[in-house]
């Protein structure tokens, strides 16, 4: 391991990125900002989230997902029996767009380095893209009600886009039971790569990512 790789894998690295991003005037979303919302949980992790945007309550307290989109994540992620605690939740651009209005292209595309940085320290097995925006990144120019739910593997890790939890809670009875069955593909996902990687530990071969794919249903 040489000592770049070191640095990407210690949380001093995260806490260099995050000071990074409460720095960052790169963009105009800069001035309207209480604070830069970088991210939360653990470095590494199996599972990682990315959203939209902070919003208001974001803005105020400097996490992610904290208003109530954050309360139906939250709910989420106990009904496939995990805590917020345990996965790593950021979004697509760090700071509060005024008004909450969408995040412009230009805006996406400066804060995209800092969302590559943290998929590299928190290289997660799974990452659940919340919404059409992190959608964008891997299946452009796709429409979320076409692919939500549908997996993608790219470079070993499992991309599944599903909808923002705004977009469910704005009508439930349609987007909340497929957004749980989602869920409880991204759970067995998880799962499929622990086992894999169980496998390669106890028989010390190394695991093509092909094999990973043989997985797949
Ligand atoms: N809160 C966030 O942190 N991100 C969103 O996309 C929406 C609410």
């Amino acid at each position: 391991m040489n000592s770049q790789t070191d640095n990407l894998n210690s949380p001093l690295a995260g806490h260099e990125l995050y000071r990074e991003i409460a720095d960052c005037s790169k963009c105009e979303l800069a001035r309207y900002r209480t604070q830069t919302v970088p991210g939360s949980g653990p470095i590494p992790c199996d599972l990682m989230f990315i959203g939209e945007a902070p919003g208001k309550n974001e803005d105020e307290q400097g996490l992610p997902f904290v208003g109530r989109s954050g309360q139906l994540l939250d709910r989420l992620l106990t009904d496939i029996g995990r805590s917020r605690e345990s996965v790593y939740i950021t979004n697509v651009v760090k700071c509060r767009p005024p008004d909450n209005r969408d995040p412009s292209n230009v805006e996406v595309a400066t804060c995209a380095d800092y969302l590559d940085r943290q998929i590299e320290l928190v290289d997660p097995r799974v990452i659940v893209t919340l919404g059409k925006f992190a959608m964008a990144r891997w299946f452009p120019g796709a429409k979320i009600t076409t692919i939500r739910g549908t997996p993608l593997l790219e470079s070993g890790r499992w991309i599944m886009p599903v909808f923002h939890p705004a977009y469910v809670l704005r009508n439930q009875p349609n987007n909340l039971p497929l957004i749980q069955s989602d869920f409880a593909e991204v759970q067995k996902l998880v799962g499929e790569h622990m086992a894999v990687r169980k496998q390669d530990s106890s028989t010390n071969k190394i695991i093509e990512f092909k094999e990973i794919t043989d997985v797949e249903r």
